[in-house]
């Protein structure tokens, strides 16, 4: 039988306890760390946001020039690229003042489209920005979701934008529950569900497809 997403929420929650994603200091270090993330780990991410040190900041990023940007987040990888994303993306933020309460203000389908007519910004840096920054409730896809829940025996939509429907439909549109879950879905699928996934002691087992024909 196919367990909801929320089942399977509740589960990860009781084994892995609240995640307070995003890890970050402020909106803003979220929002120049959700463009960082693209195609690399946290930890790359971690040392650039470092490098960035004082110049994490929208103004001086604006005044800053996109090589000398790029030379600080170099260990991101992508670093020419990603400048540019930062720029674009400051740019926008710009026409708000840099204002994270009054973008909080903007309906989430508007803010969204927004987000992603901005050069860079495709539907999974939008979707995180949307629910960690801007806190407009909403299902991250990632490639941990995709893996676990296809794994688990879900029936998971190719489409980005299905795939997230589909997990919205079964769920509350709650922040915090909503914030949980991509987190906790990412910490699963470091500690358990990995590519070469450890399914002994894994949480989700008795309910995995994956674990059931190849285990059980
Ligand atoms: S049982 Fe294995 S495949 Fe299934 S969710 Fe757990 S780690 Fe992933």
């Amino acid at each position: 039988m196919q367990q909801r997403y929320s089942f399977i929420y509740e589960r990860l929650y009781q084994y892995y306890g609240p995640q307070n994603w995003w890890p970050a200091e402020t909106p803003f270090e979220m929002l120049i760390g959700a463009i960082l993330v693209q195609n690399t780990s946290w930890r790359n991410v971690e040392k650039a946001l470092v490098q960035l040190g004082e110049f994490l900041d929208p103004k001086t990023i604006e005044h800053l020039p996109e090589v000398e940007l790029a030379q600080l987040i170099k260990s991101s990888g992508f670093f020419n690229i990603k400048a540019k994303r930062i720029k674009a993306f400051i740019q926008w933020f710009n026409k708000y003042e840099y204002d994270i309460e009054k973008i909080k203000q903007i309906d989430k389908q508007t803010l969204r489209t927004e987000l992603l007519s901005i050069y860079g910004i495709g539907r999974e840096t939008a979707d995180a920005m949307l629910l960690y920054a801007f806190h407009k409730p909403g299902f991250v896809v990632d490639a941990y979701a995709r893996r676990i829940f296809t794994r688990i025996g879900k029936d998971v939509p190719a489409s980005y934008d299905l795939f997230r429907k589909q997990v919205e439909s079964e769920l509350p549109a709650d922040l915090s529950l909503l914030q949980e879950y991509h987190a906790l879905l990412v910490e699963h699928g470091k500690m358990h569900c990995r590519t070469k996934p450890l399914c002994l002691g894994c949480p989700l087992n008795d309910l995995c497809d994956y674990y059931l024909t190849s285990f059980a």
